[in-house]
C-alpha cells in the first residue's frame, strides 16, 4: 500500500530520493491560461460558462446574495456553530499578536526612518470546495486579513450543483460568523482571474489568498504580478519524524488524514526505527479499508507521492525533513521540542504525540493555509503578516541631509547616474557638502 525508501547509509542529498508528487504546477499554468484570459476579456459571462464545464452548474449570475448567506446560518448545525465559533475565537488569539507595530529609527539628528504596516486595500480570499469543502478555510483566510485591518474582503468558492450553484452552505455560514457578506461563486483558475482583473460584478483584489488544487496554484503563479498572492498552498502534505517511542496507531491515523484531501495528497513517515515502520504498515493495511474515503486515501497513500523513510537516526531524520520542506511535520520523537527546535523548513511543526495536524487545520489557533510542495524553504503560511505592506517613511531636515551628501554624490557617480546627486546638490550646494 505505502511504499518503502531506505536510505540509511546514503549521506547523500535527498532531495531527489524523496517522494514528492509529480504536481506540475509548470504544466498547469499552460492550461489555465486561456482560462484567466477568458474571464480577463469577457468576465462574468466566461465565469458563468467556466462554472458550467467545470463545476457542473449553470448560474445567472455570480455574486451571492446576502440573504443566502444569512440562511446559511440559520440552517447551521448547532454544533458546528460553536466548533465554528471556537476555531474563530482561537484563531484571533494568535492572528491577533501577530499584529505589527510601527517603528521608528532615528538614523542621525534630524534624519528618521519609519517602518509603517498599512493593511492591503482589498483582497480576494479562494475557499476550496471541489473535492472536499473547506468552512475552516474561510476562517484561516478571513480572520488573519480581517486582524490586519483589510478594509475590503471577498470570498470565492466553487459552486456547488446540490446546492444550487450557491458555495456549499457551511462555507457561506462561515463566512456569516464572520461579517463577511460578499462572497462569489467562483472555483479554481477562474475566481483568481476574477480577483485580478475585476468583472462588473466584483471589484479587483489586490492580493488573493487561500489553498486550493493545482489550477488555483497554476493561476497564482501566472497572475502574480497582475495581483499579489500569498504562497503557492496546493494539494496537502504531512511528514512524520517519529521514533520507537511513537504510537503507531497515532502516526497511522494522522497519514490517513492527510491522505483523505486528495488523491495527490502526500503522507510521509521519516524513521529510524523499522519495527515502527513495520507496525504504521500493519495498522494502514487495517484502518485504510476501515475509512470513509478509503479509495481517495488508499490512492493517496500508494502513490509516489507517499511513502516511509527509513534513516539511519534521528539527527539523519532532521536532514531528511528539512530537504523535503513539508507543509505539515509532526515530531514524535522521546524529547520532541528539542528535536523540533532544529526543524528549519517546514510550513507548520506539529511537536509531541498529542499535537496531531487536525488539531492545527481546525482549531489550534494556528493557521492551515500553509505552503507545499517544498515552497516552505522560502515562504511561510498564512499570517496577518501576509496583508500587510511595510512602507519606509524617509524624513530628513537639511543639517542631516548636509550631513551625508558627499556620500550620496559619491555613490551616484560610482553608479554613473549622476543627476542622483545633482538632485542633492540642487538642495545642498558643493561647497556646504563634507
Ligand atoms: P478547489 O476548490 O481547489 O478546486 C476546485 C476547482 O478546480 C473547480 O471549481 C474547478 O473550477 C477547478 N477544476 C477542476 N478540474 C479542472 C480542470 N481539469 N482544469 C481546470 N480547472 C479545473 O478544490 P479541490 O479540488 O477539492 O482541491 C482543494 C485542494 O486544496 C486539495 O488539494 C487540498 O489538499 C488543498 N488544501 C491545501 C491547503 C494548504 O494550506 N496547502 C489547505 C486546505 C486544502
Amino acid at each position: 500500500m505505502i511504499s518503502r525508501i531506505d536510505l540509511r547509509g546514503n549521506p547523500a542529498d535527498p532531495r531527489d530520493t524523496l517522494p514528492r508528487a509529480e504536481l506540475d504546477v509548470a504544466a498547469a499554468v499552460e492550461t489555465v491560461r486561456p482560462i484567466c484570459e477568458d474571464v480577463r476579456h469577457r468576465g462574468t459571462q466566461a465565469l458563468i460558462e467556466l462554472g458550467e464545464r467545470f463545476d457542473g452548474v449553470r448560474l445567472s449570475r455570480i455574486r451571492v446574495p446576502r440573504t443566502a448567506v444569512e440562511e446559511a446560518l440559520t440552517g447551521l448545525a448547532p454544533t458546528v456553530r460553536a466548533a465554528l465559533e471556537e476555531s474563530i475565537r482561537r484563531a484571533r488569539l494568535v492572528h491577533r499578536d501577530q499584529r505589527r507595530t510601527d517603528s521608528t529609527t532615528r538614523v542621525v539628528p534630524g534624519g528618521t526612518v519609519t517602518e509603517r504596516w498599512v493593511p492591503v486595500d482589498r483582497v480576494g480570499l479562494y475557499v476550496p470546495g471541489g473535492r472536499a469543502v473547506y468552512p475552516s478555510s474561510v476562517v484561516m483566510n478571513v480572520v488573519p486579513a480581517q486582524e490586519a485591518g483589510v478594509p475590503s474582503l471577498a470570498v470565492a468558492s466553487p459552486p456547488q450543483a446540490e446546492f444550487g450553484g450557491l458555495p456549499h452552505p457551511t462555507i457561506l455560514a462561515a463566512c456569516a460568523l464572520l461579517g463577511v457578506d460578499e462572497v462569489y461563486a467562483v472555483g479554481g483558475a477562474q475566481a483568481v482571474a476574477m480577483f485580478a482583473y475585476g468583472t462588473d460584478e466584483c471589484a479587483r483584489a489586490d492580493l488573493v489568498t487561500g489553498p486550493g488544487n493545482v489550477w488555483v496554484a497554476a493561476a497564482k503563479r501566472l497572475l502574480k504580478g497582475v495581483i499579489g498572492i500569498d504562497s503557492e498552498a496546493g494539494p496537502t502534505e504531512i511528514a512524520v519524524l517519529a521514533d520507537d517511542t511513537a504510537d503507531p496507531g497515532h502516526v497511522a491515523a494522522d497519514l490517513i488524514s492527510q491522505a483523505e484531501h486528495d488523491v495527490i495528497a502526500a503522507s510521509v513517515l521519516v524513521t529510524p526505527s523499522t519495527k515502527l515502520a513495520a507496525q504504521v504498515e500493519a495498522e494502514l493495511t487495517v484502518r485504510v479499508p476501515a475509512t470513509k474515503h478509503a479509495e481517495r486515501v488508499a490512492e493517496a497513500l500508494g502513490g509516489r507521492q507517499s511513502g516511509i523513510v527509513l534513516v539511519d537516526d534521528i539527527d539523519h531524520g532532521l536532514a531528511v525533513v528539512n530537504a523535503y520542506a513539508a507543509e505539515h511535520l509532526e515530531v514524535i520523537t522521546a524529547d520532541a521540542r528539542v528535536v523540533a527546535a532544529r526543524v528549519r523548513n517546514a510550513g507548520a511543526i506539529f511537536v509531541g504525540a498529542f499535537s496531531p495536524v487536525s488539531l492545527g487545520d481546525y482549531c489550534a489557533g494556528s493557521n492551515h493555509v500553509l505552503p507545499t510542495g517544498g515552497c516552505a524553504c522560502h515562504s511561510s503560511g498564512l499570517s496577518v503578516q501576509s496583508f500587510l505592506r511595510g512602507i519606509h517613511v524617509v524624513d530628513y531636515d537639511r543639517a542631516a541631509l548636509a550631513e551625508v551628501a558627499h556620500h550620496v554624490v559619491a555613490l551616484a557617480e560610482a553608479e554613473d547616474l549622476p543627476a542622483h546627486g545633482e538632485a542633492v546638490t540642487a538642495r545642498i550646494p558643493l561647497e556646504e557638502q563634507a
